[in-house]
């Protein structure tokens, strides 16, 4: 059963690599009603949900979405560290430009500004938009989607996307944008979930239910990743799955810790990968 106060669109064609022979790989768990069937391309191992929502349902949706009110102006010491590893990273510039694609409340735009980069952002929750300005004075942190907004070519020698792209209704163009706007030399870093594990493979066989996520449109297995990004040009830095600790005490985060120390991949669910824009950009 469809939420049927959004509309729909049945894909025709991977929207990666245009294959039209993409099955079923599972259903979403009981009581998800939106967008509950993925399907998976053999071409490309792209998954996605079909029907998707169409664009304006999804701006519906979208539109009260994550307004929980940012509770702290600091900057937290792993925040920290995240930026001065990037900053090093992308040789110390004085004259740096960062853009942060799903900025939240301006957390890292600040710290990277705090190194003397320029900064950008685009976020589509008002509340955090809304809180970056007063408190912490980001005039360039834009509420919009990603699809809204467009930069002039070469601005931006970091972006990061991170975890937005299991969201949208276009990811390759997304990706596309990112690629354009960066600066040759630039990096992209992105994060999303990691849709294949051994484990969940072997549920979604047992059970037909394939957990991609609610309100997650795309799923991007690590190979199909790095098949994207290379196709638009990108060359791959460093691309890898994890598994994070959980804090929380209960049998099943217990569960989870004993197995990422023995056997990580089965609960490795997220994946980064830092990708570069080639400096010269051989022409065939
Ligand atoms: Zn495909």
């Amino acid at each position: 059963m469809l939420e049927t106060r959004y509309r729909y669109q049945y894909f025709k064609r991977c929207p990666f690599c245009g294959g039209t022979d993409f099955r079923p790989k599972g259903r979403k768990g009981t009581g998800v009603a939106f967008h509950p069937q993925v399907v998976a391309c053999p071409g490309c191992g792209l998954l996605f949900v079909n029907p998707i929502a169409d664009a304006e349902s999804m701006r519906e949706y979208y539109a009260g979405y994550g307004e929980t009110n940012p509770r702290s102006v600091e900057i937290s010491a792993s925040v920290r560290e995240y930026v001065a590893a990037a900053h090093e990273r992308m040789g110390e510039p004085t004259d740096g430009r960062f853009l942060d694609v799903g900025a939240a409340s301006g957390e890292i735009m600040e710290a990277f500004r705090d190194l003397g980069w320029a900064v950008d952002g685009v976020e589509l929750s008002g509340a955090f938009v809304d809180f970056a300005r007063r408190e912490r004075g980001l005039e360039t942190l834009q509420q919009a989607a990603i699809g809204e907004v467009d930069y002039p070519d070469a601005s931006f020698d970091y972006v990061r996307f991170w975890h937005v792209i299991e969201h949208l209704r276009e990811p390759v163009k997304a990706l596309e944008n990112i690629y354009r706007w960066l600066k040759p030399g630039g990096v992209l870093h992105m994060g999303m979930p990691n849709p294949v594990t051994p484990l969940g493979e072997v549920i979604t066989l047992v059970t037909g239910r394939f957990g991609l996520g609610q309100d997650h449109t795309f799923g991007f297995p690590k190979a199909t990743t790095a098949r994207i990004l290379t196709s638009l040009g990108f060359e791959l830095e460093e691309h890898r799955i994890y598994a994070n600790r959980r804090w929380k005490k209960g049998p099943k985060d217990r569960l989870h810790n004993a197995l990422r120390r023995i056997w990580p991949s089965s609960v490795a669910y997220w994946q980064s990968a830092y990708a570069r824009k080639p400096t010269s950009v051989e022409r065939s």
